[in-house]
């Protein structure tokens, strides 16, 4: 391991001395989970900590979101660290004694790890405020799991009132074994957008389809069709998602389906390419709807952009993890085509997204996100706040 650079206190000994009020913090969150937009309890917490800690604290942003501002020294930058603080709609299998106590919400993505992290980094940071030369604003957003509380939060004036210059955020993942963490320059995760595909023919009798315009045939060659772009339209080496994911027409078994309705979503590591997929779209299902006679109609909803770090920020990152773990212990795994409302942040200001690895099989935490059996190992709480803390002075020290 290199010899670290210098801090100005003992970081390491700092996240120790607080690792069990962390956890505390978590399991709580965790007992009581909330869906977007219904982070009502947690949103209070969380501004009651900032507050107690002495930061100016901004409630009800976009309904539950929060922020917390640490003014430190002569300003000049503005650092934004965020956090998310929604749970999924989900029942929760696990037995632990930290188990939801809502039925049908569940954090099953870690975010409440990700909420009692953060917390923790502002509680270290604000008592150590005369080692920093800038702001940070400590951001806590609802509804990262959809419909997306980051660009409601931007529209309403988060990355302003002092102006942000950068912005820093950390995602738990259980994919990656706990004591590594994962990161790399470029684009990280994909956008993610909504298309809704109407197809309309002719209704009739299913024994005469001399008299009719079948839409079920023509959406299973649009279904087929729209393949086609990933496959022979854009650059193999630019990857590209196109998912329909519902399919719905028709109401007897003898009848000819007059209209069916599809809904799916596109996803792209690459912003011009994805810039395309509307006209593309457009024309491979107009062109398969003429040529059967049918009508369509086509609405394209731009989502998350896709999610791309940027290089002098990672290297604060990866510095500040090779300090706290290792360089051994730094992955630089290939983008993923999953995504994330941090984007609209880091498509304003330069950033860096980073996995903290928290699978542990001795433990039995290797559940997959999203799953009834979803749990992290907490260990990978300290990793993941010491990577802040080293990374928030690299950048602010
Ligand atoms: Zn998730
Ligand atoms: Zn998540």
């Amino acid at each position: 391991m290199p010899r670290p650079t210098r801090t100005p206190f003992d970081i390491k000994n700092a996240v120790a001395a607080k690792k069990r009020e962390m956890i505390e913090m978590r399991r709580d969150f965790h007992r009581n989970p909330e869906t977007g937009f219904k982070e009502k309890r947690t949103a209070g917490i969380v501004a009651d900590k900032l507050k107690a800690l002495g930061l100016k604290v901004n409630e009800g942003i976009a309904g539950t979101g929060v922020t917390g501002l640490l003014q430190a020294g002569a300003t000049r930058k503005t650092l934004l660290i965020r956090a998310d603080m929604d749970a999924l709609a989900l029942t929760e299998e696990n037995k632990t004694d930290y188990a939801s106590q809502n039925d049908g919400a569940m954090h099953a993505c870690g975010h409440d790890g990700h909420t009692a992290m953060l917390l923790t980094v502002a509680d270290i940071l604000t008592g150590h405020k005369e080692t920093l030369k800038g702001n940070i604003k400590f951001l806590f957003q609802p509804a990262e799991e959809g419909p997306g509380g980051a660009k409601p939060m931007l529209d309403e004036g988060v990355l302003e009132k002092p102006r942000v210059n950068a912005a820093l955020v950390m995602h738990v993942c259980t994919d990656i074994p706990v004591g590594m963490i994962a990161t790399a320059p470029g684009p990280r995760l994909a956008s993610m957008d909504q298309i809704a595909i109407t197809i309309k023919g002719k209704g009739g009798h299913g024994a005469m389809p001399h008299q009719t315009v079948d839409s079920i045939v023509v959406a299973g060659k649009v279904v087929d069709t729209i393949q086609t772009i990933v496959s022979r339209e854009v650059d193999p080496m630019k990857p590209v998602v196109v998912t329909i994911g519902t399919i719905s027409g028709g109401t007897a078994f003898n009848i000819i389906c007059h209209t069916v309705e599809m809904k799916g979503t596109v996803r792209c590591l690459d912003a011009k390419v994805r810039l395309d997929m509307p006209k593309r779209l457009k024309r491979i299902i107009a062109g398969v709807t003429s040529s059967m006679r049918a009508k369509f109609k086509l609405d394209y909803i731009f989502n998350y952009p896709v999610l791309v770090n940027d290089e002098t920020m990672n290297a604060f990152v990866s510095q500040a993890a090779t300090e706290t773990i290792g360089a051994k212990n730094i992955l630089a795994t290939a983008p993923a085509m999953g995504s994330e409302d941090m984007a609209f942040f880091m498509e304003q200001v330069p950033g860096c997204y980073f996995a903290v690895g928290a699978r542990n099989e001795k433990k039995g935490f290797v559940n997959p996100h999203h799953n009834p059996r979803f749990d992290f190992d907490e260990d990978a709480m300290s990793v993941g706040a010491e990577v802040m803390l080293r990374s928030v002075l690299k950048y602010l020290g």
